[in-house]
């Protein structure tokens, strides 16, 4: 931990909370000498920080790494599957692929991503290589047989546990590069360029780092009420849950928007449906329901109203909030084989991160019953509605086809066996994808699309590839980070003359 040591000056204005927000404040704090001097300064320590930190020293620049947490890594550790395309494991795996079959998929692939965006051309070119680049660190790849979304061929690599994990290695390779417990408020500007970051340490001193170029790299804002509701103000009201890493508040957006950068693709948010109310922690936190589509998905009238299937997509959450608040039906054989987990967000990762569907039950009280009828009662649906549905999903589980929603019946089973259960889905935001313009170099663009100079950004706390669906290991998903976090990394050694 680095303890700073200038206090800031006297106030002329101040925000809601009493913080010195004037110019003159800023003034007195360039006055003192910096904390220190560096060619490159990079606000987060997650992945993209950690990627461009790398980057940058390899190009001969000096770097520190502003990190608030007391360690390295934000959420690097957690992800194990990573997009790419043309690499030498799917060939190994026997796929073909290419950058030209993915962009021309990828309108469909993402939704509406839009192929002719400068940086989703530039990220499938490199990603072969970015997933090189990082088994440089440790581990290997494997390609993954299972295919995503609407792709021709499998894209998505699994990290496989063999030797270092490569986050653990740049952690401690980048570790002496690192101020630690430390937080970057703002920006410090002159003659239009950002020239260094005022942070502060875990005492609430505040002092400033000078910089030829600054990177920032501080995550999404799934987490954020603020950010969420001013890019979709609809969700206001609705009983909207987090399934999001911990630190995605969006404050870099913050310091971002202060220094004059714009903003893009806000309302881009992955709004799950693949989860339930923490059975520990309470709303609005979430634990992941492994298996939540295998139920029978009802609204407060007891009526069938989507295909479950729909729950595991990022959007899937944005179509249960239609609903109001909706539950999936289980009997006990397919209740007893789900799992819940809460891995990677509100709890640490231990054994397999996950409890028993048992364990949870108890946990929560989840209402259960021997009768579809003493079911509704317990959640205040009508009971013979709730019979009703359940029976007609379970005569086209027989028949084989879903008439009302297209569900593959094939892979579905019918609720027989009691107790029976009924869960509350807990529609989640859990990943931002908006976040700052960049131009393909990584610098941030100002509100006339200019660039700022000497700023750039990387991560989820940027706001490129856009597109709706994403989220199968495209923007705002671990191989983008890595990307965006090597481009800002080596772009802003550049500025500073490397
Ligand atoms: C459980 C889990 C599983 C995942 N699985 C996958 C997966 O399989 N595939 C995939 O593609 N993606 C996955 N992801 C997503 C992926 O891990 C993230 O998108 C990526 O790690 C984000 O990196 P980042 O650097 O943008 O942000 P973060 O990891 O959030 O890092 C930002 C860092 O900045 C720090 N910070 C923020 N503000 C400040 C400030 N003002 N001053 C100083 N420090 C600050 C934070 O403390 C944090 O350490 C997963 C995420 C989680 C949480």
């Amino acid at each position: 931990m680095v303890t700073l040591f200038l206090a800031c000056a006297a106030s002329t204005g101040a925000d809601s909370h009493g913080r010195d927000t004037s110019d003159h404040a800023q003034d007195n704090l360039l006055a003192s000498p910096p904390l220190a001097s560096t060619d490159v300064v990079i606000i987060g320590g997650g992945a993209s920080g950690l990627a461009a930190g790398r980057t940058a020293l390899d190009a001969g620049a000096t770097v520190i790494i502003i990190e608030r947490e007391s360690a390295l890594g934000g959420s690097a550790l957690y992800a194990g599957s990573y997009f790419a395309v043309g690499t030498p494991w799917q060939a190994e795996a026997g796929y073909t692929d290419s950058v030209e079959l993915a962009l021309q998929e990828w309108a469909t692939l993402t939704n509406g991503g839009d192929p002719s965006h400068p940086w989703v051309e530039n990220f499938l070119q490199d990603s072969a290589d970015n997933l090189e680049w990082m088994t440089t660190f440790g581990g290997d790849f494997a390609c993954s047989n299972e295919i995503m979304g609407p792709s021709s061929v499998p894209r998505t690599h699994n990290l496989q546990p063999i030797g270092p994990h490569p986050f653990t290695t740049l952690i401690e390779q980048l570790h002496t590069s690192a101020w630690t417990e430390t937080t970057a408020k703002s920006l410090l500007i002159e003659a239009g360029a950002v020239v260094g970051v005022v942070v502060e340490d875990a005492e609430g001193t505040q002092g400033w780092i000078a910089a030829q170029a600054t990177v920032v790299a501080t995550g999404g804002f799934a987490r954020s009420d603020r950010w969420v509701y001013e890019a979709l103000p609809a969700l206001k009201g609705l009983p909207r849950h987090v399934g999001a890493w911990h630190n995605a508040d969006g404050n870099g957006l913050d310091i971002i928007e202060a220094a004059g950068g714009r903003l893009e693709n806000m309302d881009n948010i992955a709004i799950y449906g693949h989860s339930t109310t923490d059975a520990l922690l309470g709303a609005p936190e979430t634990q992941l329901v492994l298996g939540i589509e295998e139920g029978v998905v009802v609204d407060q009238t007891g009526q069938r109203v989507m295909n479950e299937d729909g729950l595991r997509g990022v959007w899937g959450g944005r179509e249960a909030l239609q609903h109001g608040q909706l539950y999936a039906l289980y009997d006990e054989t397919i209740w007893s084989r789900l799992k819940i987990s809460g891995y990677g967000y509100n709890y640490m990762p231990v054994s397999d991160g996950s409890m028993s569907s048992a364990e949870f039950a108890k946990q929560s009280e989840l209402p259960q019953a021997m009768t579809f009828q003493e079911l509704g009662a317990a959640v205040g649906i009508d009971g013979a509605a709730l019979l009703q549905t359940v029976a007609d999903f379970n005569t086209m589980v027989d028949s084989g086809d879903d008439d009302d929603f297209g569900r593959d019946m094939g892979t579905a089973d019918a609720l027989r066996d009691a107790p029976f259960y009924a869960l509350p889905i807990a529609a989640a935001t859990g990943k931002s994808f908006g976040g700052a313009a960049l131009a393909t170099d990584g610098a941030v663009l100002d509100r006339d699309s200019q660039r700022i100079e000497g700023l750039f950004a990387a991560g989820e706390v940027a706001g490129i590839l856009g597109g709706e669906h994403i989220g199968m290991g495209i923007s705002g998903s671990i191989a983008a980070i890595v990307y965006t976090g090597r481009v800002a990394g080596e772009s802003a050694a550049r500025y500073a003359g490397h």
